[in-house]
């Protein structure tokens, strides 16, 4: 609609452009076909006063034959011969030269002679004629004079004056010559010569011969009264005496200005049309060319400022907004949230759905925080999973309520194109109270309260606190070396026997141990959940698996069970990699041990239980890890094909402290039993514990008791030393060396 009316706007005065210059030009050859038109009409009425002129001159020369001899003098001013006069000025004259009226003047300019039609008329009806042509006799005698006064002698070119004249509104050529001798210095030009006029009323035909001459359309002559049409042309003849016009020949000049106007107005206006039509298209195309720089432009700006895969501001857009924030709680005072959101386990969806899933997942979670925030926050994507939120105006409890309704927003499952995945998210949220704070230092804090959130079990918040600082900026240093650590494959495996009753090593279990360069040896039970989040658990799995079926070899008839997490079962390649390593490492299967926790068999879904039946398949068992811990489904053991359950070292412990943990192994040995399933208890610290356990029907035992984890080394001497061990009291243990382990919390360092 916008750039419609912006359109309208330029092209409006274009098209009056267009039609002011079409005005221009039509009316400009308007004028010039006027101009020609007058010129053609000045032109044609010249050529016809000249043919005229001609006609008059034409029969005053006819008049020079009778006129120049002696005898036409001796007949009029020495002895005036009526009969010649007759014969000559009367008959000749209207035979030959076509006058019908005419009359002889003497030397005092008397009319002595009149002729018409044939007969001598009274001189009185010539007056008028007489009187009209004066001026004609009196250029006639002047000339006469002045060739007489430089002594040249006339001749038939000079001695006749042919003119027209009107009359009753007729017109009539008029012509005049004088009764000359023909000889120079006669004595016969003493005498004042007479002078003849002949007249002759023009005629129709005369006018149509004339206009065929000259090629002009009929000439007609103007009736008394009768006005002429617009355009014509005219010749006037004016009274002599009065100056008013006495007849006007007139017709229709040739228009030649206005032919070609009107012939060319049709193609000129096309050509204006189709140049004006041709110059809008340009100017319309070019100003599309200009919009479109114009958007491409501000994409280019858009792009440089927010996230592609969401269209939220990016980075740099959050720092200026949140630069503002800080600004104006400088000057106005207030707090500003900023909000950091991770979402959990966002890596699993990308290793197990793939990439598409996981920014589908983004996109559908960016909306959702969008939706629940005010106009005036802001909602950034800073890179991966993780979003923020600047929420200006507001306080400690009105961030904790936003925080709240986004958990529980994002908390659900999300049906994506690839499948449906649980999704949910944790938050860091710091208040800044002035604005003194660096923005960079309020994103660090949040992204501190957003470590704590998610160390507090996820799908929570949490407010930034000064003492995080400490916590966190360890947990980081030990990111950083735990990856460093797996990438250089600096992890080692130690190997903790499972014994029989007679103390008979039948299996180990793979237990993988990480020594931080500085900060020392750090547990597992911290490093491998930290794995887990900064997505570095496939590296490390394989890394122990791959040492544990290595190891294997030298143990043959050994089973070496290994822990297996629920994200290294989940990746699509989990069983092909299983294959490769096989015959990378020349391992048979059966004697590998895949451990798992009741967290693989959660999900119930076909998926993991199809993979689970695919590693059986190819040979290797199967141990459920920490039984009686988790959810301990009678369901689960009968839909998976599980080989063996491990009583967790929980229940191990209580032994013959609580009585219900009696009550419990017996019901997991009962079980097992009943399924068919293999049984080991962890965590056999003492004598006593081994022997309840061995009265409850569980005679395959791994603890302290026996061994603690040692290196593939110590267990290749037990080995060697009939794989038969000794209980030891924890206190007394040859084989493990005593190790200072960093203590650690599961979650926090
Ligand atoms: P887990 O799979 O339940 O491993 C048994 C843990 O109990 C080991 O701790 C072992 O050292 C400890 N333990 C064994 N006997 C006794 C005992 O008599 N008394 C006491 N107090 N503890 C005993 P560790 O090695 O610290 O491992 C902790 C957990 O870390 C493991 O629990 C396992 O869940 C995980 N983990 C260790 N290595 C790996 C690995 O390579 N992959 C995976 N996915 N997880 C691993
Ligand atoms: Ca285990
Ligand atoms: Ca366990």
């Amino acid at each position: 609609m916008k750039r419609h009316s912006s359109e309208l706007k330029l092209l409006a005065p274009m098209a009056l452009i267009v039609i002011v210059a079409v005005c221009a030009l039509v009316g400009s050859l308007w004028v010039w076909a006027e101009q020609a038109d007058s010129m053609s009409r000045t032109r044609e009425e010249r050529l016809v006063r000249l043919g005229l002129n001609q006609m008059a001159d034409d029969h005053s020369m006819l008049m020079t034959p009778i006129t120049i001899w002696d005898k036409a003098v001796e007949s009029t001013a020495v002895k005036y011969d009526q009969d010649w006069v007759k014969g000559n000025i009367g008959e000749y004259f209207q035979n030959f030269v076509n006058f019908e009226a005419n009359m002889l003047l003497d030397g005092n300019g008397n009319i002595v002679f009149a002729y018409k039609d044939g007969k001598t008329v009274d001189p009185a009806l010539f007056a008028d004629l007489k009187r009209q042509s004066q001026s004609l006799v009196n250029d006639l005698r002047d000339r006469q004079n002045a060739l007489r006064a430089t002594g040249q002698f006339y001749s038939a070119a000079t001695n006749h004056e042919g003119r027209l004249i009107a009359v009753d509104g007729k017109i009539y050529i008029v012509g005049a010559s004088m009764l000359l001798s023909d000889k120079k210095n006669s004595p016969l030009s003493a005498y004042k010569p007479y002078v003849a006029i002949g007249t002759h009323r023009l005629s129709g035909d005369e006018l149509i011969a004339l206009s065929q001459r000259y090629m002009v359309s009929n000439i007609t002559l103007l009736k008394p009264g009768q006005t002429r049409a617009d355009g014509s042309a005219s010749v006037a003849f004016r009274d002599e005496a009065t100056g008013k016009v006495a007849a006007e020949l007139t017709w229709m000049p040739d228009t030649p200005g206005h032919t070609l106007f009107i012939r060319t107005l049709g193609p000129v206006l096309m050509i204006s049309l189709g140049l004006g039509l041709i110059a809008i298209v340009l100017l319309h195309q070019s100003q599309r060319a200009a919009q479109g720089l114009i958007a491409s432009e501000a994409k280019a700006k858009h792009m440089a400022l927010h996230d592609s895969l969401t269209g939220l501001p990016n980075r740099t857009l959050f720092a200026d907004r949140l630069n503002q924030a800080t600004e104006r709680l400088k000057r106005h005072g207030g707090q500003v949230a900023v909000m950091c959101i991770g979402l959990d386990r966002f890596k699993d969806v990308n290793d197990t759905l793939g990439h598409m899933a996981g920014d589908e997942l983004i996109r559908h979670n960016a909306a959702k925080i969008a939706a629940m925030i005010r106009s005036s926050d802001t909602l950034a994507r800073l890179g991966g999973d993780e979003f923020v939120i600047i929420q200006t105006d507001t306080d400690g409890s009105s961030a904790g309520s936003l925080a709240k309704r986004i958990l529980e927003g994002l908390t659900g499952t999300v049906n994506l194109d690839s499948g449906q995945v649980f999704s949910s998210c944790s938050i860091g949220v710091t208040i800044l109270h002035d604005g003194d704070i660096d923005p960079a230092e309020a994103l660090r804090q949040a992204d501190l309260a957003l470590y704590r959130a998610k160390d507090m079990g996820r799908g929570q918040y949490a407010f930034f606190e000064i003492e995080m600082d400490a916590t966190i900026k360890l947990r980081k240093t030990l990111e950083t070396g735990l990856r460093e650590a797996v990438h250089n494959g600096d992890i080692d495996v130690v190997y903790q026997p499972q014994v029989d009753h007679y103390g008979v090593i039948v299996g180990v279990e793979a237990l993988c141990r990480w020594t931080h360069p500085s900060r020392g040896p750090v547990s597992p039970a911290y490093f491998i959940p930290l794995a887990e989040e900064c997505g570095l658990m496939q590296e490390l799995g394989t890394l122990v698996m791959r040492r544990a079926m290595m190891d294997a070899h030298r143990w043959p008839g050994l089973k070496v069970a290994v822990n297996v997490s629920a994200s290294q079962i989940r990746c699509a390649a989990f069983v092909s990699h299983m294959k490769e390593m096989l015959i990378e490492t020349r391992t048979t299967a059966s004697q590998i041990e895949i451990e798992i926790t009741e967290g693989v068999l959660l999900n119930d879904d076909s998926t993991t239980q199809m993979i689970l039946h695919d590693l059986r398949h190819m040979g290797f068992s199967i141990a459920l890890d920490d039984f009686g811990t988790g959810y301990s489904s009678l369901g689960y053991l009968s839909r998976y094909p599980v080989d063996k359950i491990k009583i967790d070292r929980s229940f191990v412990s209580n032994l013959g402290v609580d009585p219900e943990a009696e009550a419990v192994i017996r019901a997991i040995v009962k079980l097992a039993k009943a399924l068919n399933l293999n049984i080991v208890a962890e965590g056999v610290e003492t004598r006593a514990q081994k022997n309840l356990l061995r009265q409850a029907g569980c005679n395959i035992i791994q603890g302290y008791l026996f061994s603690k984890p040692v290196a593939g080394t110590v267990i290749d001497t037990m080995w060697d030393n009939d794989r038969k061990l000794v209980p030891n009291e924890p206190d007394n243990d040859i084989y493990a060396k005593s190790a200072k382990v960093v203590k650690l919390s599961p979650r926090m360092p």
